[in-house]
């Protein structure tokens, strides 16, 4: 399976081929601001695995535990959407933001973090893994 995910106006664009290797929700204020919405929902793919295309990106960095370390987040230089990002302690993966996906649907995620900052109207999937 390959996945395309693209940003609102389209100039950036990745293709991940395969199954995420992880695939979470987040609830921490910095992934709301990072979605302007509820919850984060991102997909982690083996970086051999994404291609992304010559679109032009800004890049911003992040840094903490909660991060992976240094957290590189690339956004689209026209509309500004968050895309993908690289993290310095999972230098193997490229984080998705998994709203992004315009091909084939991901899976329900498979875990929910910083489950204690979630808005108690949010449901959480069943047999989700808590953190
Ligand atoms: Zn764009
Ligand atoms: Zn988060």
């Amino acid at each position: 399976v390959k996945r395309i995910a693209e940003c609102c106006c389209g100039q950036l664009k990745l293709m991940a081929a395969g199954d995420p290797v992880w695939n979470g929700m987040c609830h921490c204020d910095n992934c709301r601001k990072r979605t302007g919405s509820a919850f984060g929902l991102s997909a982690y793919f083996k970086s051999s695995t994404v291609q992304i295309n010559n679109g032009e990106a800004s890049v911003y960095k992040v840094s903490g535990a909660n991060f992976g370390g240094d957290q590189l987040r690339y956004f689209c230089k026209n509309c500004g959407t968050t895309l993908y990002w690289t993290m310095a302690e999972q230098p193997d993966l490229i984080g998705v933001a998994a709203g992004c996906f315009v091909t084939i649907a991901l899976d329900k995620p498979t875990y929910s973090a910083s489950t204690e900052n979630k808005h108690p109207w949010v449901k959480l999937p069943l047999r989700i893994k808590k953190q």
